[in-house]
């Protein structure tokens, strides 16, 4: 087995990176940064987020496995007085592969287009003022909005930024996205509809910028670009998803609970 760990660079994360360098070697497993057939993320959901980040063009053929070193995170289900058992668990069982729907974005400017996909979400932000952007579905004007911005989240993302914006939690099952608004314009001039939407894998939306030049931040999960010269974005349910890969189970409704209702 090929392995790379990415932690998220504290000391306990550190140390955790390399107690798990050393049960790995004791199993036979060999490290490898350019071609691992398992990343394991050692720190948060951020941290799985920048492990994603690195890997996403070889999603065809990488699982990844996470490890929090603080409190329960989405992504992330042993914990860290737990590496020993995971390893040993790593060479002695298969594991079950569950794969979850990304995001992807294509932004078109006026160099060309950019192709981006998200674990989370996408978020695109006025920079200097209010975001002004026509939104259409499946080529069909839906809405002018004018606000803070627009978030496009995946199902595993429904619980993070959406959430926060009063979007539904979503089974990651469901191969579909999200558009949830942040503090929209609404009065008898300025009209969106005001709660968020979720779009079946074979629809699609294009959010077109309505101001000649706006300054636009586009944040895929934690990576902020800042453009002048994006005129649109394309938002589908990618063809790729993310594989985890699950040595005991991690219910996605036991992790909401947890997270959000009661303690474990
Ligand atoms: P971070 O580490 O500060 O993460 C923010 C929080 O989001 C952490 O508590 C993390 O555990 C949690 N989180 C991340 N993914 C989650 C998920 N899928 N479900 C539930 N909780 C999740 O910041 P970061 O590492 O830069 O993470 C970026 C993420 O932060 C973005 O993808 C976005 O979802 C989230 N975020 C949330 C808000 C908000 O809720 N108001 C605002 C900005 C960004």
């Amino acid at each position: 087995m090929k392995y790379v760990v990415i932690d998220r660079g504290d000391d306990l994360s550190r140390q955790l990176t390399e107690r798990f360098h050393t049960l790995a070697a004791a199993q036979g497993f060999s490290l490898d940064e350019r071609q691992p057939d398992i990343v394991i993320s050692i720190g948060g959901d951020g941290t799985l987020l920048q492990a994603f980040h690195r890997y996403n063009h070889q999603l065809d053929r990488v699982s990844f496995i996470g490890v929090h070193t603080g409190h329960l995170g989405f992504y992330a289900d042993w914990q860290a007085h737990e590496l020993d058992a995971l390893a040993a668990k790593m060479a002695s069982d298969e594991p079950q592969y569950v794969r979850y729907p990304l995001v992807e974005v294509v932004s078109n400017t006026t160099d060309g287009s950019e192709r981006y996909l998200a674990l989370n979400e996408f978020t695109l932000k006025g920079v200097e003022g209010t975001l002004v952007a026509s939104i259409h579905i499946n080529d069909e004007l839906f809405e002018m909005f004018r606000g803070d911005g627009i978030v496009v989240s995946t199902p595993s993302g429904s619980t993070a930024y959406n959430k926060s914006l009063g979007g539904a939690v979503i089974h990651p099952s469901i191969e579909s996205l999200q558009i949830a608004e942040i503090a929209s314009i609404n009065n008898r001039v300025y009209r969106t509809l005001g709660s968020s939407v979720v779009l079946p894998k074979h629809h699609h939306c294009d959010i077109i910028s309505a101001k000649e030049s706006q300054r636009l931040a586009l944040v895929v999960d934690h990576i902020s670009i800042e453009r002048n010269d994006i005129r649109s974005l394309r938002c589908t349910v990618s063809d790729k998803k993310i594989c985890f890969a699950r040595y005991r189970p991690f219910p996605f409704w036991r992790r909401v609970r947890d997270a959000f209702l009661t303690e474990p």
